[in-house]
């Protein structure tokens, strides 16, 4: 019960901490935005996305939750990334999923009855999962299952993103990343890169 109360202690130092540090950091804060890169990851707790990339306030615009979806037709979804392509002009947009996610491993289990709105959310994954039956079938545990289908879900929403009109009549037009995040060793593994001619690797 004690965590908000020390949060607002904790953001007082860091906001002292930091203009210690930089005197004009809040003006420059205040005179608006230019973030470079859009980020659409989980809403899980563990990839906290500034966290995990050593960024700071006002270089990622960020869009979370469950399991990095870019659901065709969700305005929600479509008007941050309509905002930062056309308005804040950034010149990247990643999709980073992680190993471990819950979202993902719902859609490999029997819908909950407590959980509509989180059965309709996922239903595209389920779709997913179902459309590569076969390779998921033939992973050797199911850690590796889930595992892969959270791989499987990066690429296909960065495929949707880069599919959107949004996305395509832009000039110039953003590049889509596709990252996992790894619980175990906090590693982000690039499963499609964003660079012409990128090939996936370690990051
Ligand atoms: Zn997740």
């Amino acid at each position: 019960m004690t965590l908000p109360r020390e949060m607002l202690a904790a953001n007082a130092e860091w906001a002292e901490e930091t203009v210690a540090h930089d005197p004009h950091f809040f003006q420059a804060l205040a005179q608006g935005q230019s973030p470079k890169v859009l980020w659409i990851g989980c809403s899980d707790s563990r990839v906290p996305a500034e966290t995990i990339t050593l960024c700071q306030p006002g270089d990622l615009f960020v869009h979370r939750n469950i399991a990095n979806l870019f659901p065709p037709g969700d305005d929600n979804c479509s008007s941050v990334l309509e905002y930062a392509v056309r308005v804040l002009k950034v010149g990247h947009v990643i999709v980073c999923g992680h190993y471990g996610c819950g979202g993902v491993r719902a859609a490999l289990l029997p819908p909950s009855p407590d959980l509509p709105h989180v059965n309709r959310r996922i239903a595209p994954l389920c779709a997913l999962a179902d459309a590569h039956r076969d390779e998921l079938g033939a992973c050797p545990s199911d850690e590796a299952r889930l595992n892969r289908l959270a791989e499987l879900n990066v690429l296909e929403q960065v495929q949707r993103l880069r599919d959107t009109d949004i996305v395509r009549d832009s000039q110039p037009a953003p590049l889509v990343h596709g990252w996992i995040f790894s619980l175990d060793d906090g590693r982000i593994k690039v499963v499609a890169s964003g660079y012409p001619g990128g090939a996936p690797s370690r990051a």
